[in-house]
């Protein structure tokens, strides 16, 4: 029985809804799923089941959300090996990549369950004799969660899991192609002794899905994350409504990573490689860009081609794989158009930027070679665009400034790093570098969930930060309460 269902309220198997299949990205012989292509009405019923449940979830005592979280958080860890390997064949990440976004979730659980029954307002003294003032906050409402396919586990999570443990509740799409992964989480949730209707899960396309719950005005808040054109198309849309609802938009990334002349070179290869290849690139907090100095440039580029023929690619189920194929075809295609729009634009292509084929490992998978660009300058689009696949822009500079220049000169900005054994060059970097993260001598993947995240530009709306404590400000609102006695 490959049919699985959603959650509307409770789980359902819906009897009359077209299905489409979820296919294993390194192996699409291996179907993983069928999933409901559920229609507007079914998802405006099921924001009215979440408004619905909104009036007794929102006044649970804090502590009694945070033992549901606790308990969802054990059945997470518990079943940590499933999980990893069921995200694996459903996105094709590597297990070691796909334990990772468990483990996060997990803590991710806890953290938010500790924050809540922490302080959650303050007190000011007031001008008044005879007067408390108080401010407290409180959960806004139903919240339309709406995430890509490339953490279809812990980014959820990161959105939900706040959203939740302040009292509200939630309708989550979740992208097309990752809907299996995203229902454990939601089952984990109910077994924990979540309330129904509490945590929804819907399954279809974004034209009907998605735009109803955009569109929808007993929507209280959106978080979404996805591509910069997507955030643009909901924030108009949004905008034409002349609605007053929170939006919070976590866009893409350009993101470079600087080698100073200060810096280690085989360090910088290394957190460049991983961050370029690793995930297969398809991270928002990817490095796509390489920025070398000038006089340095022959030498670093040798090693960094030495260290990527060493990157092994194949079914991120296999022991000892470090790169698993792209997400779909859609993806595998656009991947390959990049590839082919850096050659024309006159970049040197020094390897890779070929499909893998050969065997029954890469025959029936979205397999590309990791594939390393030199001479790229910054007017070229595989120098602005983001791609997300393994595809590396190496380019060169002669001062610090222009490096930060450089880095600045796309309309995204989540992520810098520099490499350095300088410490005022790093915070002269830290400082001028037009983002939302910097990683000095880090990599530029590889985010802390107890730290908040979000990008500039057209990396995010940049009003709300996702993860850390700062999650809390999006999914909820302050009032002010003055109390004379
Ligand atoms: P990605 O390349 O990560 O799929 P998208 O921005 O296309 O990036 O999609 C991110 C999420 O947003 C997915 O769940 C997708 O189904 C959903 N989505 C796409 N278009 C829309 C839209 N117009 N309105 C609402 N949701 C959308």
């Amino acid at each position: 029985m490959s049919e699985r269902g959603v959650y509307i309220g409770r789980y359902v198997v819906p009897k009359d809804r077209e299905y489409y299949e979820i296919r294993n990205p390194a192996d699409t012989r291996q179907l993983v799923a069928k999933f409901p292509k559920l229609t507007r009405e079914d998802t405006r019923g099921t924001i009215a089941i979440a408004k619905d449940a909104f009036l007794k979830w929102s006044k649970t005592l804090p502590v009694e959300r945070a033992k549901i979280l606790y308990k969802a958080a054990e059945i997470i860890e518990s079943r940590a090996n499933d999980l990893a390997k069921l995200l694996t064949m459903e996105e094709g990440k590597t297990l070691a990549d796909s334990m990772f976004e468990v483990i996060r979730t997990v803590n991710l659980l806890r953290f938010y369950a500790g924050l809540i029954v922490k302080d959650m307002g303050k007190v000011i003294p007031s001008q008044d004799r005879n007067t408390i003032i108080l401010t407290t906050r409180e959960p806004l409402g139903v919240i339309a969660v709406i995430t890509p396919w490339n953490f279809p586990l812990s980014l959820p999570a990161w959105k939900i899991i706040p959203a939740i443990a302040t009292g509200n509740t939630v309708v989550w799409k979740p992208a097309s192609i990752t809907p299996t992964i995203a229902l454990e989480l939601v089952k984990a949730f109910y077994e924990a002794g979540l309330p129904e209707g509490v945590l929804n899960l819907v399954t279809g396309p974004a034209s009907e899905v998605g735009d109803e719950l955009v569109t929808n005005r007993e929507v209280d808040a959106i978080t979404f994350t996805g591509s910069l054109q997507t955030g643009r198309e909901i924030n108009e849309k949004v905008g034409r409504q002349n609605r007053f609802v929170r939006i919070q938009l976590e866009l893409g990334g350009k993101n470079a990573m600087v080698l100073s002349k200060n810096g280690d070179a085989n360090l910088a290869v290394e957190l460049t490689v991983r961050s370029a290849f690793g995930l297969t690139g398809q991270a928002c907090t990817a490095t796509s860009r390489f920025l070398v100095p000038e006089d340095m440039h022959d030498e670093v580029l040798s090693k960094l081609i030495e260290r990527t023929k060493k990157v092994v690619v194949g079914n991120g189920l296999r022991q000892g794989v470090d790169m698993g194929p792209l997400a779909s075809r859609e993806q595998y295609e656009k991947v390959l158009g990049y590839i082919e729009i850096g050659k024309n634009e006159g970049a040197k292509l020094v390897y890779g930027g070929q499909p893998i084929k050969g065997g029954e490992e890469f025959d029936y998978g979205y397999f590309v070679m990791p594939t390393i660009f030199d001479q790229v300058t910054p007017d070229m689009r595989i120098a602005k665009e983001e791609i997300f696949g393994p595809v590396l822009a190496v380019m060169t500079y002669r001062t610090l400034d222009e490096a930060i220049d450089i880095v600045n000169s796309t309309e995204y900005g989540l992520i810098a790093g520099i490499i350095t054994r300088d410490i005022s060059e790093a915070a002269k970097f830290a400082e001028n570098v037009k983002v939302g993260v910097v990683k000095v001598n880090k990599p530029t993947i590889g985010l802390e969930p107890w730290v908040p995240y979000g990008g500039v530009k057209g990396s995010g709306n940049d009003i709300y930060k996702e993860m850390g404590e700062e999650a809390i400000e999006f999914f909820t609102r302050i009032k002010a309460t003055y109390i004379g006695y």
